[in-house]
């Protein structure tokens, strides 16, 4: 609950949580050491743990 959530960036790519949030898109695997954007992504992806993975 900490509005400095979207401030957060991937020390690895650089990706804000903002954008993540905004676009659905992560930058890289590192993106979801990110407990904001962990949560985000399994709201929006139902609970998949992998989401890039298709397979
Ligand atoms: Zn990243």
């Amino acid at each position: 609950m900490s509005q400095n959530d979207e401030i957060i960036v991937c020390q690895k790519c650089g990706t804000s949580v903002k954008e993540i949030m905004e676009t659905g898109f992560v930058g890289c695997e590192k993106c979801y050491d990110i407990p904001a954007v962990k949560e985000a992504v399994n709201k929006m992806f139902g609970g998949k743990r992998n989401p890039q993975k298709n397979d």
